[in-house]
């Protein structure tokens, strides 16, 4: 149950608590789902979002072009030809598992190839493991990942629905961005990861994610405001705010939320 208070800040932000009931399928009214990524504080902070817009239908169609992307990332061959067929699940978590390519994989506790459902319809992909992460061999357990599970029930999946993975399976030391050649030389597993899920849909959290992803250097704030597809093949990519960065910044909540609607809306 929503709280007085609460109810107030939603509709400080343009969600109607009062026209929406719990219906036979289970799902939540949209207002319950975003209280529970929200807090009443950031709620509040919210406040000054109300003019955001839903997500219009036309951003399904609207890309952003290849020449649009600023300065490509170059493209660079993996400098470690990976020696094994990446077509199963089996030959793709071994080749991580036994892959000692960079320094990255040679200094992580446990490499961290991903979780969840193989055949989901929702590929979400983050930047690389942090510190709970690479002691589990699990991606997105820590804080941000608590709130990345939030995100998705707010929307109506459990974790266990989706498959998340990352740009490199191993930890960056002290959670530093990966390097461009750690990206590539984890781009092949990747890749393959893709190719079996063949999702619906990726969501792409966090520059590091989107710019790997998009070979684009153009700001998050500005990839976040279109829809893309992955390169190369015809899945849409959405970006979004890393729930790390938004555990900094709640206020942009109050746009993942828009996100997290439009991938609602397309996954039905
Ligand atoms: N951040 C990420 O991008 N990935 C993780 O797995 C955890 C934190």
């Amino acid at each position: 149950m929503l709280t007085a208070r609460q109810q107030h800040c939603l509709n400080g932000i343009g969600i109607n608590v009062w026209t929406e009931r719990r219906t036979g399928s289970g799902k939540k009214p949209e207002a319950e789902a975003v209280a529970e990524i929200l807090s009443t504080a950031e709620m509040e902070e919210l406040r000054r979002f109300a003019q955001i817009p839903e997500p219009a239908h036309d951003l399904l169609l609207a890309t952003i072009s290849d020449d649009e992307h600023n300065t490509p990332i170059a493209s660079v061959s993996p400098v470690v030809e990976v020696p094994v067929t990446l077509d199963s699940w089996d030959s793709i978590i071994a080749a991580i598992e036994g892959c000692n390519a960079c320094e990255l994989a040679q200094n992580c506790t446990r490499k961290v190839p991903g979780v969840g459902n193989r055949q989901a319809d929702l590929l979400i992909i983050g930047e690389g493991p942090g510190h709970d992460e690479d002691i589990r061999g699990e991606p997105f357990v820590g804080r941000s990942g608590q709130l990345l599970d939030r995100m998705l029930a707010a929307i109506g999946f459990a974790r266990e629905q989706v498959y998340i993975t990352n740009i490199v399976k191993c930890r960056p030391p002290s959670n530093r961005d990966p390097k461009q050649l750690e990206a590539q030389q984890c781009r092949a597993f990747l890749e393959a990861q893709i190719a079996q899920v063949a999702p619906k849909v990726i969501l792409s959290v966090g520059r590091v994610s989107a710019h790997n992803l998009l070979a684009s250097n153009l700001p998050v704030g500005k990839l976040i405001q279109q829809m893309h597809k992955l390169p190369g093949t015809e899945i849409p990519l959405k970006v979004t705010y890393h729930p790390a960065y938004l555990l900094r910044n709640p206020s942009a909540k109050a746009i993942v939320w828009q996100d997290l609607k439009l991938l609602h809306q397309m996954l039905q």
